[in-house]
């Protein structure tokens, strides 16, 4: 191993570690102390922030220091422009330099579909209020002279990036902590971690025993040892990585000032000024793994041998666009450590069942990510919410199926070989799958099922029936599912069609305190025995944290069912709520599976397999029956997602397989097909219904989103109630709409920006093509002041601009007939 050389600005050690603080940081590199600032700016001065060495020594001394604020999701970008905007106060508050250039990056595309991405990407620079702009092959090659403009469509400069000094911005967050009280412990390893009754927890030191309320894990490197002293497997593990630093360049040296940083795409690597010469880095498409578990507790501020031969092929690439670099010495090579998750984003955040421990880790760009994750912790721990909507970076996205070492090789691996790699929307990547099937899973493959992954679990989203051989080409616009999607959807709305409802998390709740305490979580009036209802779940501060569907099965005994990948956080929060004692709560969600029938012909494949009526009459809209389907005992419920008449079945596990091949046969003469979930996008936008994720989220509340017909506003004592109604009073800052787009080869898509005569009015959550109606569809978010406003409306879809109106209602039985089937002489 190569040894660094000393690092500068020393801290001075805390002669004595105090027994107790309010929160103890573990880890001193630029997560840490950015937490540690944070905290003390939301006024949590009696912090430690304990460090096994010294500042930075995990993977923040030998970064590159680049940053930039782009990132696939919004809400993360967001916040990573709010960390490059942090800097400078960062200096201010420390007296110390981060050593900053805002210089600017280049972004170059060597093909035509990445140069269509580069346009949407422009739109959404615009979307961020960043001044980005195109660029001519030529006109990159002007502005940083060794780019080989050869073969180039065209460039996207954004003035938002740079790179700076990473030792001296972590010292800088470390300083400003301290100056505003936080305590800086060097030299102090973190031994052990302990749960205490009362709920603090004992921090076992080096230096001697510590109690906290809440302990912070940002241990890098080490995380993934760290959070398994206190009970919980990170997905998260070490990757090498390289980058050369050259000697003096001339053309280089000519440059007065700084020089624009480039990304070039295709050829999978960066570059950025380093003095006179330049720093070029590389993502290569065989990576490497190092010390899956985290790295030795003696690991030193050390780097590895550089591995030309494995990082060759892209190297070349990089030597042949940066031609020049044939000509001049390498000064220096890095191959350094960090970490990755399996979809490259952090781990923030609260575990269930472990209070008082905070995830701050995963950070893969810590000099881009270091403030977002640093107030989302300390929001969380002051407020108990992070402040917006940070799911992307929420520790709890991920499940206990991503804890298996397999697997987190296999996706950290692909996210890493695949950084700069065109990433389409319909994409389905192979690493770790399949992982989870349910039991039709093999029927379905036999159906010609083209398979997505939901939290590990394989779900179909469309199927290829009597296309043997079909595969679904990526693209940024209409793929070749495109007709199959058709025809799923006219089955549904001519015949019936049956989705796969193994997708849906369920938690049972029982006991004496079950229905007080539903009552409370929940913002609508709770059911009577043998009904279901919508219930959105609120925070305190009025926005959503889920849009639940209850259902009473007997006086004490209630399911809730949600979005499937939001198990781990739901329960995290029913936990944080649940009383000590009358309240039952389990997850029941891999015991029950089923089907969603919907269509005019769904009642009738149902009678021929229901012992009870199921007529209107009999089973009216949002009741629940527990009834024998086929030979399984069932718990049907009178809904569709779909807008039809339908119905949702669930099982037993054990009886999904079975309960699949009854349907079958009694849907065979009744025009009944398999859908999936690329056929429910599209009916459910023809009916302007909403899904977590997209028009649901943490960042919306009642009003905003159109839930606010499911809340009980005059129910007493429920979570969220005085913001809700405050929200009801006032009237919400914007609208969740349905837009009618004049797309031609691909549909918008979540936070497409919408345009007024020049001004953001607002963007787009989901959008689908509407087979059935035949046209383009989105949903989106509009400010309330042009909800009315339909003409002249502009979203821009894969970079092109396109005209859009306001749909006064969906498209499809806007006043519901067919979903609770009071046409008359429809089809019972
Ligand atoms: C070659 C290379 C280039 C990079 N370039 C960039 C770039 O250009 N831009 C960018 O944003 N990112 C870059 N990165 C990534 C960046 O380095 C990381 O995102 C960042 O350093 C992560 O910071 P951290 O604070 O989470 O972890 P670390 O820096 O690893 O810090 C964790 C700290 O926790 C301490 N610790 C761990 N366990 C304990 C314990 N039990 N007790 C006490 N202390 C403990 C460690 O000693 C360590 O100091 C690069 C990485 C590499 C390897």
């Amino acid at each position: 191993m190569v040894h660094s050389p000393a690092v500068p600005f020393p801290i001075p050690v805390v002669p004595n570690v105090r027994d107790r603080y309010q929160v103890v940081v573990i880890g001193g590199g630029i997560v840490g102390c950015s937490v540690a600032y944070h905290l003390t700016l939301r006024g949590i001065t009696d912090v430690a922030l304990i460090e096994r060495t010294e500042l930075t020594a995990g993977s923040s001394w030998h970064a590159a220091g680049g940053f930039h604020a782009i990132n696939s999701d919004m809400r993360i970008a967001a916040l990573q422009k709010y960390t490059i905007g942090l800097y400078a106060q960062i200096e201010r508050e420390s007296g110390r330099s981060v050593g900053m250039h805002m210089s600017g990056g280049i972004e170059l595309a060597g093909t035509a579909e990445r140069w269509r991405l580069l346009k949407s990407e422009l739109a959404w620079h615009h979307m961020m209020g960043t001044d980005a702009y195109l660029m001519t092959p030529g006109e990159a090659s002007e502005m940083v002279p060794i780019i080989d403009p050869a073969g180039l469509e065209g460039a996207l400069f954004d003035p938002h990036e740079g790179n700076l000094d990473p030792n001296g911005a972590t010292h800088a967050y470390a300083d400003a902590a301290r100056k505003r009280g936080a305590e800086v412990v060097l030299h102090n390893r973190v031994i052990s971690l302990t749960p205490l009754p009362g709920g603090e927890w004992r921090i076992e030191t080096e230096r001697g025993e510590i109690t906290a309320e809440h302990i912070v894990n940002a241990g890098g490197l080490w995380a993934r040892k760290v959070g398994r002293m206190a009970g919980i497997d990170h997905p998260l593990t070490p990757m090498l990585h390289h980058y050369l630093v050259t000697e003096d360049v001339p053309q280089v040296a000519a440059i007065e000032g700084d020089m624009a940083a480039v990304t070039d795409l295709e050829g999978f690597t960066y570059l950025q000024r380093e003095g006179n010469g330049v720093l070029l880095g590389v993502y290569e498409r065989n990576p490497r793994h190092w010390k899956i578990e985290g790295a030795d507790w003696d690991f030193g501020m050390e780097l590895f041998p550089e591995e030309i031969d494995r990082i060759l092929p892209e190297l070349s690439i990089g030597f042949e666009r940066f031609p020049v670099l044939q000509e001049v010495g390498i000064k220096r090579w890095v191959n350094g450590a960090f970490t990755f998750t399996p979809d490259g984003n952090p781990l923030v955040g609260p575990v269930a069942g472990l209070a008082g421990y905070w995830a701050a880790c995963g950070v893969m760009a810590g000099f881009s990510q270091c403030a977002a994750v640093g107030l989302a912790v300390a929001n969380w721990i002051v407020d108990g919410d992070p402040g917006d909507d940070v799911f992307g970076m929420d520790v709890a996205r991920f499940g206990p199926y991503a804890r298996d070492d397999r697997y987190l090789s296999e996706t950290t691996g692909q996210f890493y070989a695949r950084r700069f790699l065109i990433a389409y929307p319909d994409e389905q990547l192979p690493a770790g799958r399949p992982l989870k099937t349910t039991p039709c899973y093999d029927d379905f493959r036999a159906e010609g099922a083209v398979f997505g992954v939901n939290w590990g679990l394989e779900v179909p989203l469309v199927f290829a029936t009597g296309r043997p051989g079909f595969e679904e080409i990526p693209t940024l616009g209409r793929s070749n599912a495109f007709p199959i999607v058709a025809e799923e959807v006219e089955a549904v709305r001519t015949a019936a069609g049956a989705f796969e409802i193994a997708q849906y998390a369920r938690y049972e709740v029982s006991g004496g305190g079950a229905h007080a305490w539903l009552d409370r979580l929940l913002s609508s009036r709770l059911p009577e025995v043998g009904r279901l209802r919508l219930a959105p779940m609120l925070n305190e501060a009025g926005r959503l944290m889920g849009d639940l569907s209850v259902t009473r099965l007997d006086e004490h005994r209630f399911w809730l069912t949600g979005s499937y990948y939001l198990q781990d956080w739901h329960m995290r929060w029913f936990r944080r709520h649940l009383p000590r004692a009358g309240v039952d709560l389990r997850n029941i969600t891999d015991g029950w599976m089923g089907f969603s029938v919907s269509g005019p012909a769904s009642r009738e494949i149902l009678e021929r397999l229901a012992d009870v009526d199921v007529s209107n009459e009999a089973f009216p809209f949002l009741t629940v029956r527990s009834m024998d389907v086929g030979t399984s005992r069932a718990v049907v419920g009178r809904l569709s997602l779909t807008g039809e008449l339908g119905y949702e079945i669930v099982v037993p596990a054990g009886r999904h397989g079975t309960l699949l091949h009854e349907l079958r046969e009694a849907g065979e003469h009744s025009g009944l097909r398999l859908i999936g979930d690329y056929a429910v996008d599209c009916l459910r936008l023809e009916k302007a219904y909403g899904i977590w994720n997209a028009e649901f989220t943490q960042a919306y509340t009642p009003g905003m989103s159109g839930l606010d017909r499911f809340v009980a506003f005059d129910k007493e004592g429920f979570i969220g109630r005085d913001a809700a109604l405050r929200e009801r009073d006032g009237g919400a800052a914007r609208r969740l709409v349905l837009l009618e787009v004049d797309a031609t080869d691909a549909e918008a898509a979540g936070d497409d920006g919408i345009w007024l005569d020049g001004r953001l009015v607002g963007f787009v959550t989901s959008g689908a093509y509407g087979h059935h109606v035949g046209k383009s569809l989105a949903l989106a978010y509009v400010d309330r002041e042009q909800i009315e406003a339909t003409p002249g409306l502009t979203v821009y879809v894969v970079g092109e601009q396109r005209t859009a109106r306001l749909l006064p209602e969906p498209p499809y039985d806007p006043k519901g007939d067919r979903l609770r089937d009071v046409v008359p002489g429809h089809m019972r």
